[in-house]
């Protein structure tokens, strides 16, 4: 007889339902890993958890299992894996590509460009919302035993992402570093920004309940309230000349703007928060100042095994950025706050 399990599904309504699902057997290439902590993404709620928007990469298949932060441990190994096997702790580099395309040979298979064979952890496959997940042997990245399986849920997706935008502008003790929205996303920037070496750190923020969990982490060295004299009160705390780098965590039209224009001249600005609009005026606001503008989508999966080991050596804890942890019964609460917003990190953990 097949072996069951919960999962949570999200039908697109702001509900979360929970569901009894088969336990998956791995085939070839393939390992089961029992879930351990499983975090909730800005995007999970942009694209599924109120409506079902996303389109092609983001699109949600009705009936998946929701997650695509998961880690945990390989509790089997199918046949044919080559360098992963039952007992190793876990993180699911969180798309599944087809291996073979340049995106994926480069290690993004965020754009894996294979229609039939590019598939995300809880979007177009099951992913961690479950107390079980099917992966590919090829997805999973190692987990340090330094870290915790929170530290490793946080990697799959924000930290990793996060990662990547900063390595996109470079970030060392030369910097001071402003980073816009402190979200998750946004703690997350500037925990990795610190601990890359920057200078000096400021965030802005327009939810007053994140404005208290940014100044609890102690990472900032000034914080502002969101507003139209941001950029002049930054300028102040740069002697006069603006922050060398910056990271919009917002997607917000004005944050962004305060990011473009609060660099100094030959600054460089990074966009990681997704969806919205940016209205700039390039001559005055970049051209004129030699700036540039990356746009950084999710990481590559060598670029996230790197990632983890950096993290060991700089002794931080991604961890640390989760203010909520519900159990899987109670993934319903999860979701509805971390759609508030009134919250740092969100974790679904196991046991
Ligand atoms: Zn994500
Ligand atoms: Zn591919």
């Amino acid at each position: 007889m097949t072996k069951k399990m919960m999962g949570a599904i999200l039908p697109g309504n702001s509900t979360v339902e929970l569901r009894e699902f088969d336990i998956p057997v791995p085939g070839h290439g393939e390992v089961l890993v029992k879930t351990k902590s499983s975090t909730i993404c800005g995007s999970d709620i942009r694209c599924i958890y109120h409506e079902h928007l996303g389109k092609g990469p983001e699109g949600y298949q009705p009936g998946m299992i929701a997650g695509h932060e998961p880690c945990g441990q390989i509790v089997e190994a199918g046949p044919g894996c080559r360098r992963f096997k039952q007992g190793d702790r876990v993180i699911l580099y969180h798309i599944s590509g087809c291996g073979v395309c340049n995106d994926c040979r480069r290690g993004y298979m965020i754009s894996c460009t294979s229609d039939q064979y590019r598939r995300a952890y809880g979007w177009q496959r099951d992913g961690g919302m479950g107390e079980y997940v099917l992966a590919e042997e090829k997805d999973l990245v190692f987990l340090p035993d330094e870290l915790s399986y929170d530290d490793g849920a946080q990697v799959a997706c924000g930290f990793g992402t996060c990662y990547e935008g900063l390595e996109k502008i470079g970030v060392s003790g030369n910097d001071a570093v402003l980073v816009t929205g402190l979200g998750p996303v946004g703690l997350a920037t500037a925990m990795l920004a610190k601990a890359m070496g920057a200078s000096k750190i400021i965030g802005t923020e327009a939810i007053d309940e994140r404005i208290t969990i940014a100044e609890n982490t102690g990472l900032f060295d000034h914080i502002l309230k969101a507003g139209p004299n941001n950029v002049e009160a930054i300028r102040k705390l740069t002697g006069g000349m603006g922050v060398e780098k910056s990271a919009d965590c917002s997607a917000n039209n004005n944050a962004r703007l305060t990011c473009i224009q609060a660099t100094r001249k030959w600054g460089k600005i990074v966009f990681i928060g997704e969806g919205g609009t940016c209205e700039f005026q390039p001559s005055p606001d970049i051209i004129h100042y030699q700036k540039t503008i990356y746009g950084s989508w999710v990481t590559n999966i060598w670029r996230m095994e790197e990632l983890v080991e950096r993290i060991v050596r700089w002794g931080i804890h991604p961890d640390k950025l989760i203010t909520h942890r519900f159990p899987l019964e109670k993934v319903s609460e999860a979701y509805a706050l971390m759609a508030s917003g009134k919250c740092g990190k969100v974790a679904v953990v196991f046991e």
